[in-house]
């Protein structure tokens, strides 16, 4: 590990001053204390973010939910606002790392961790996303957990969150403060695709903290569920997994919001699926046609060719879960 400096916060305002003199803010620090061993990440300064007041779970004044950036895995996934109006997120928490991290790590830490491509935590390897212009190895390597959406010539990285996954299927928005004061972004445009510059994976400004996720209000009831596919039950990163949440009135789906983990360099939003099965009537055909659309576009490479059939069963179980089979 390399010599660090290291602050702690007594008070958002002084952590926002470190941050604008550079300091990486640390919270749980689940991804970026690994990575540091690893010498992958090397910062000059870790400004600890644990005291300021972040961890509360409210119901906003439209009737959405706000999760503050210090809650943590856990707290979140078994908050009873969460269980009741979003149990969506709570079992794509409840899926993810051990009981052990989801005890430490933070919404905040959890939409930001960092990818699990093998080659980004080994520095001798070729990688762009740690070492701009050193090249992908995982393009002709092995690359049978990476992205089939999403991916360019520079990176072909998936994102590790399934939270993420459920924040983006609800819309979510992350709330950001920094030296110019406070914003939102819509979370499908927070984490950013690789491009030609996959190190640059937030659409953080400099010096900028995550304050809260806020998903907002959707019509009720909301019938809604995440399925994860991986090579073991627990303590494993998804190979696909969909998260689905469904309005149905009068016997016909008036919303439907749905997204994929697994599979992109980013959760992957589905609008042709949720365009397929808006105005129809819940039917296990439907649920087979609508999930024929979740590889639109898909880009596979030599080892992860399996995903695209993968994702669209993963998509068709789930939507069968949540809105019955019929
Ligand atoms: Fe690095 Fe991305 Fe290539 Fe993995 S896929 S080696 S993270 S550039």
């Amino acid at each position: 590990m390399h010599p660090f400096a290291f602050t702690k916060a007594p008070n958002t305002r002084a952590a926002l001053e470190a941050g604008r003199r550079g300091g990486r803010y640390i919270a749980g620090g689940t991804t970026l204390v690994d990575l540091m061993r690893e010498t992958v990440e090397r910062p000059a300064a870790l400004v600890d973010i644990g005291a300021l007041p972040l961890r509360e779970v409210t119901v906003t004044e439209r009737g959405g939910l706000r999760i503050g950036a210090l809650v943590t895995m856990a707290e979140a996934a078994s908050h009873l606002k969460v269980r009741t109006l979003y149990p969506l997120v709570s079992q794509a928490l409840e899926l993810s790392a051990s009981a052990q991290l989801r005890n430490m790590a933070t919404i905040g830490g959890n939409i930001m961790q960092r990818t699990r491509c093998s080659y980004f935590r080994d520095v001798t390897a070729a990688c762009n996303k740690r070492a701009p212009g050193s090249g992908c190895a995982a393009l002709e390597g092995v690359n049978r957990t990476h992205a089939i959406l999403g991916a360019s010539d520079a990176c072909v990285a998936t994102h590790p969150s399934d939270a993420a996954v459920a924040f983006a299927a609800l819309e979510a928005r992350v709330h950001l403060l920094g030296p110019d004061g406070a914003r939102q972004v819509p979370f499908v445009d927070f984490l950013l695709r690789p491009g030609s510059t996959p190190n640059r994976e937030q659409a953080l400004r400099a010096g900028e903290l995550i304050t809260a996720v806020e998903i907002p209000a959707h019509p009720r009831p909301l019938k809604s569920g995440y399925l994860k596919v991986r090579d073991r039950q627990s303590y494993e990163f998804a190979l696909t997994s969909a998260a689905v949440a469904l309005h149905v009135r009068g016997g016909v789906i008036r919303e439907a919001k749905v997204a994929a983990g697994g599979v992109g360099t980013v959760p992957w939003k589905l609008p042709a699926v949720e365009a397929a099965l808006l105005g129809e009537r819940p039917s296990d055909r439907l649920w087979a046609e609508a999930a024929a659309h979740a590889a639109d576009g898909a880009r596979p490479l030599q080892h992860n060719r399996f995903k695209v059939e993968l994702l669209k069963r993963t998509v068709e179980r789930q939507l069968r879960i949540v809105g019955g089979s019929r």
